[in-house]
């Protein structure tokens, strides 16, 4: 990194301490993009981190969640909190206005200063979303936002992990979906800290969060922690401020016992994991695209005169 660089990089660090909104915007691009000094802006900024309460909110498209993402920013700003909204579409290589321009319910919050809304998008490498997303949550606690909530479009593999970045998910399901058999038989199940049934004006929602409370019965409590299963209505608001009481309860969960801080750990391991592996994949991309060695290896392997395995087996030893 030139010097320069450098200097611009802690004079956006400097604006966001300051609460100027707009670094953040371009802080989160700049991870977003994966630009050099995406390593030095973390850094900088992970001393301020740690204070939000940090949420996601997953669960099938229609089931209301961004409906009840809008009741709980609602609920934070009454009692004078500030939110970071994270809209994930791993589906979309769009991202910024692209998808907030469809969800004009969140956009009539976009006027309130206490209010960051944020889209992010796959831009073609899934893989880096969750760790961009990540990335984002950090900005946004250090920019001093109390409560970070990260929601996806809707349950897939890339939305789960995104989901699981959050310290409490929040998995939402409505009545007469079959979605809780459905998320079951998927596993999925097994990543909710909080259980929404959304739509509890509609016929079956007791049917739905019995179904939920037998399966977690069935399954071991979460190290300390059981599932709470809420009723909610997004539309008129009932049963959120008992979610929100939840989220707080499963803050208080993590940041005061053993669970908590082996999971918190656990996280940051995995975190530097896959750092590390990020780092050695391009790396070792990088050495092996130099030269011909790459193609002359391709070309045996198509010739069949080499394997896969043997020919990784030899990039390795170019690359050592
Ligand atoms: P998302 O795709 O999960 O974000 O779902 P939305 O929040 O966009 O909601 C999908 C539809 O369900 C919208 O038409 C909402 O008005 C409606 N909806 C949300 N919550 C409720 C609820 O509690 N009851 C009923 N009847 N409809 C709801």
């Amino acid at each position: 990194m030139i010097p320069n660089e450098r200097k611009d990089v802690q004079a956006l660090i400097d604006r966001l301490r300051a609460g100027d909104a707009r670094s953040v915007s371009r802080l989160i691009t700049l991870v977003e993009n994966q630009a050099p000094e995406k390593a030095q802006v973390m850094a900088s900024l992970f001393p301020y981190t740690g204070r939000a309460i940090i949420a996601g909110i997953t669960g099938s498209p229609g089931v209301g969640k961004s409906s009840l993402t809008d009741r709980l920013i609602a609920h934070a700003r009454d009692k004078g909190l500030t939110v970071g909204i994270i809209a994930v579409d791993p589906s979309s290589p769009f991202s910024g206005g692209a998808i907030l321009g469809d969800r004009i319910r969140m956009q009539s919050r976009s006027t309130d200063p206490g209010v960051f809304i944020r889209s992010m998008a796959s831009r073609g490498h899934l893989g880096g979303l969750s760790i961009a997303t990540r990335d984002a949550a950090r900005i946004l606690d250090a920019f001093g936002k109390d409560v970070i909530i990260i929601e996806t479009i809707g349950v897939g593999q890339s939305e789960l992990a995104i989901a699981q970045e959050a310290q409490t998910t929040i998995l939402v399901l409505a009545p007469g979906t079959g979605d809780s058999i459905q998320m079951m038989k998927a596993g999925i199940m097994e990543i909710g800290d909080i259980f929404v049934v959304n739509k509890a004006d509609r016929e079956g929602a007791d049917q739905t969060v019995m179904e939920v409370e037998t399966m977690l019965m069935l399954e071991s409590s979460k190290n300390g922690w059981r599932p709470p299963v809420i009723k909610t209505q997004a539309v008129s608001g009932a049963g959120v401020e008992e979610l929100w009481s939840q989220i707080e309860a499963h803050g208080r969960f993590l940041s005061e016992g053993e669970v908590g801080r082996a999971r918190r750990r656990g996280q940051l391991r995995d975190e530097m994991v896959e750092i590390l592996t990020e780092r050695l994949k391009n790396d070792i991309w990088h050495k092996a695209s130099q030269g011909r060695a790459m193609e002359d290896l391709l070309d045996s392997v198509e010739q069949k005169e080499l394997d896969p395995y043997s020919a990784a087996g030899r990039l390795m030893e170019l690359i050592h």
